[in-house]
């Protein structure tokens, strides 16, 4: 006898215990599989929900016919709530790349922050919200073991065309004043000095890329300014000099950028 009901109807998802006691709920979600490469995962993606509730974002991220989870959500009031075991895979970064890699779901472990998002009215992220995701970076980089800071990042990083997210409010100032992440302070904004924009061409466009791309972000070389390297200038800026987001690579970007490829750390062994 075929049911009309759902095959899922009345079969709670199984819950699991979870990964740190500063959990204060598991929410399980149906939206996870195995990770693909079979080794541990080396990356923290942040996003924002960038719905209007919490609540209405935990919903989704927990409903099977969605397609997307996390592994955590972290509400305004601090709250964390796991809902994918950090050994399973996650379906948070969607099309992505970084550092050559475009699996990033079975690279990362994926943390969405509660947030209306530039859609629903984008503000600042509560200071006891961001120390939470800092007690929850650290937890998980204390138990799986050394994650570089520099692969500490955003979604708009690995997704830049389609992903604003967690956006030019995000603190990663605070983050990396914890230790969480690498960042540097960002060059003033009105600097002499060359600008570079969408419609150039020539060897300084393909100098800016091949430091883009040797960051981390899929970008390729192309020696004009198109809309791919306006993007990635925009998600650079998002993350690294948010003061000023216009996609356009003014002296204090190129600057920042360079501060940044400087002190980025050694590669883990
Ligand atoms: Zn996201």
């Amino acid at each position: 006898m075929r049911s009309i009901l759902p095959k899922d109807w009345l079969r709670p998802m199984p819950s699991f215990p979870p990964d740190s006691f500063i959990v204060s709920d598991v929410v399980p979600s149906p939206n996870h599989d195995e990770r693909k490469d079979g080794r541990p995962p080396d990356m923290i993606l942040l996003h924002y929900t960038g719905m209007p509730t919490g609540e209405a974002a935990l919903a989704r991220l927990t409903t099977a016919a969605s397609k997307v989870s996390a592994h955590y959500v972290v509400f305004e009031d601090g709250r964390i709530v796991q809902c994918v075991p950090e050994t399973l895979r996650a379906w948070h970064a969607g099309v992505s790349s970084w550092a050559g890699d475009s699996d990033i779901n079975s690279r990362s472990i994926g943390i969405e922050i509660v947030n209306p998002g530039h859609e629903f009215g984008y503000r600042d992220f509560p200071l006891r919200q961001i120390a939470a995701v800092i007690s929850l970076c650290k937890s998980i980089v204390t138990r799986r073991g050394p994650i570089s800071a520099d692969r500490v990042l955003a979604h708009s990083d690995v997704a830049p065309s389609r992903k604003q997210d967690p956006g030019e409010k995000f603190p990663w100032e605070l983050l990396s004043e914890s230790g969480i992440g690498h960042w540097v302070r960002a060059a003033p904004l009105d600097l002499d000095g060359n600008t570079l924009k969408p419609g150039d061409r020539g060897e300084p466009v393909a100098r800016l890329q091949r430091a883009l791309h040797g960051y981390g972000y899929g970008i390729e070389e192309t020696g004009s300014y198109d809309d791919a390297t306006r993007d990635v200038v925009t998600a650079f800026q998002r993350h690294f000099r948010p003061a000023r987001v216009d996609g356009i690579a003014d002296p204090s970007t190129l600057l920042t950028l360079r501060a940044l490829t400087e002190t980025r750390p050694a590669p883990l062994a």
